[in-house]
């Protein structure tokens, strides 16, 4: 319906010493939407991410053609805090919570971009401890003594109490047991049903990720080759090969 959320338009990303990262990649989200970027390590879907949520500086690499649109508008000069403001934010890679501070520290800290205090912030504190129960007996212990699966509960629990329109997530599976990735994938399901949060993830696990986005990217050599609703994208004997082996 109308104009997407965001749309990616034929971005090429350049890292120091002339690694060309992304080769013309565009791909577009609307609004409710979770897309999924697939392709193997190296194809440049962290990049595409880090494009999106303007993370490209701290490593030395550049947009050197092509737009990055939200709502119409060109976000591709906007730092970190103006990109939460306008409801972008990114769970990175490796989860990166607060080791030191508790699990409720680590979460408040998501919600300061938009000034909660009082009742505004308890609300959205009970709102991740119901989408993440495991949270809720480690509220009070510091996130670095928590599971993986509960850093990753954690980092998206912060992400959404920045009250985010679209959430981009690099990896949320990895290294966790498949149990915890489905529970992760289930929750990510209902951020998108309930709240219509759209989301954007990167994932070399091709069919968990299939199973739970509506649209799904195949990223090769800095390219999207391949596009289509996530169950036809499921479907083909060519992705099957290429894709389902690995996960
Ligand atoms: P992975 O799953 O391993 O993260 P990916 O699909 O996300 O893979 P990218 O991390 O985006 O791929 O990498 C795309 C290309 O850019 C690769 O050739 C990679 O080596 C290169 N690259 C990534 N980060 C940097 C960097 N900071 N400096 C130089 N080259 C980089």
């Amino acid at each position: 319906t109308g104009t997407p959320l965001l749309v990616v338009d034929d971005i090429e990303v350049v890292y120091q010493q002339a690694i060309l990262a992304l080769r013309g990649l565009s791909l577009s989200v609307d609004a409710g939407q979770a897309v999924t970027l697939l392709g193997a390590n190296g194809a440049g879907k962290s990049t595409a991410l880090k494009a999106v949520s303007n993370l490209l500086r701290a490593e030395r690499g550049r947009v050197t053609r092509g737009r990055v649109l939200f709502e119409g508008q060109d976000i591709g000069r906007l730092d970190t805090a103006d990109l939460v403001e306008a409801g972008v934010i990114q769970v990175l890679e490796g989860r990166h919570c607060f080791p030191q501070l508790t699990v409720e520290e680590n979460l408040i800290s998501g919600a300061v971009s938009r000034r909660l205090r009082g009742r505004a912030l308890r609300a959205a504190l009970d709102r991740v401890y119901d989408l993440f129960p495991r949270l809720v007996p480690k509220r009070g212990i510091n996130a670095g003594y928590t599971s993986g699966g509960e850093q990753q509960m954690l980092a998206i629990g912060r992400a959404l109490m920045a009250r985010p329109r679209l959430i981009a997530l690099d990896e949320p599976s990895m290294g966790l047991a498949p149990l915890v990735v489905e529970e992760i994938f289930d929750i990510l399901h209902r951020l998108r049903d309930e709240e219509g949060i759209s989301l954007l993830i990167a994932e070399q696990n091709a069919a968990v990720a299939l199973r739970h986005a509506d649209h799904a990217y195949i990223v090769e050599n800095g390219r999207a080759v391949v596009d289509g609703p996530a169950a036809d994208i499921a479907a083909r004997p060519d992705v099957r090969d290429l894709y389902f082996g690995l996960s």
